[in-house]
């Protein structure tokens, strides 16, 4: 059945993500159903999510934990799994605890130690990845592969978490990145096979320019705004200087 109330550009654009992602599914010769598509919704309006919603798209990554506040607001009506992808600091957690469903972008013990403790009783356990500095000397984010081990192993023990995976946030162009997150989330799940138990089931890497190359090594959530939304406006705080 068509959704007649979607705009049609939502619509076109979501229809073609998702024929690009089975394309390159097929062609790796994975299973049907193998990847699932995380929608990035940073710096879009509330109103965008909602017709993406309406397409079908259930699962939206945001970067920045107040912007996400404002629109999980504004779409309380709606079935929405909340990820969030963008660097959290301590001052955060406990807000992520209690509203987000995953949290891709953990990679320090202290801030996984913190979102285990104020995880609300009533909620399932928090849904993690843990982000991995394959190739970028320069960038503070993500846990260097030689500490990697040492954090699984910590953050597998927390009650009120479950380690589903790994994510990266390669440089632009940087093939060799993804495969290698492969490689390493494969190498970590041999030496730690009690993390088969949470499951760990989840390779988070793919944007819109390296979706396809992503689903070859072996990326089982891609994370894609600009091909899903278009062009991202420009944030608030550019605008509101002019
Ligand atoms: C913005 C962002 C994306 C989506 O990037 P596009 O190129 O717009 O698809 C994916 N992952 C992270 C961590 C991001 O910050």
């Amino acid at each position: 059945m068509a959704p007649d109330h979607v705009p049609d550009a939502s619509l076109a654009r979501w229809q073609a993500v998702s024929a690009r992602i089975e394309a390159a599914v097929a062609a790796a010769g994975r299973a049907d159903g193998s990847v699932s598509l995380l929608a990035v919704s940073k710096l879009q309006p509330a109103d965008a999510i909602r017709a993406l919603h309406a397409a079908g798209q259930h699962d939206f990554g945001e970067n920045y934990v107040q912007e996400a506040l404002a629109k999980m607001a504004e779409l309380a009506d709606l079935d929405i799994r909340w990820h969030l992808i963008g660097p959290l600091q301590s001052n955060k957690t406990r807000v992520v605890a209690e509203r987000f469903d995953w949290v891709h972008s953990v990679d320090r013990l202290k801030i996984a130690e913190r979102l285990s403790a104020q995880r609300p009783e009533q909620l399932p356990p928090l849904n993690i990845c843990l982000q991995v500095n394959i190739d970028d000397e320069d960038s503070k984010a993500g846990c260097v592969p030689d500490d990697l081990e040492a954090l699984a192993g910590a953050v597998m023990m927390l009650p009120r978490l479950r380690l589903r995976g790994l994510m990266v946030i390669p440089r632009p162009g940087n093939h060799a990145a993804l495969a290698a997150l492969a490689k390493t989330h494969a190498d970590l799940l041999a030496r730690l096979p009690a993390l088969s138990q949470q499951p760990f089931d989840t390779l988070s890497m793919g944007m819109s320019d390296d979706l396809d190359a992503a689903i070859a090594a072996g990326s089982s959530c891609v994370r894609v705004g600009t091909a899903l939304f278009g062009p991202r406006p420009v944030a608030a705080s550019n605008v509101t200087e002019s």
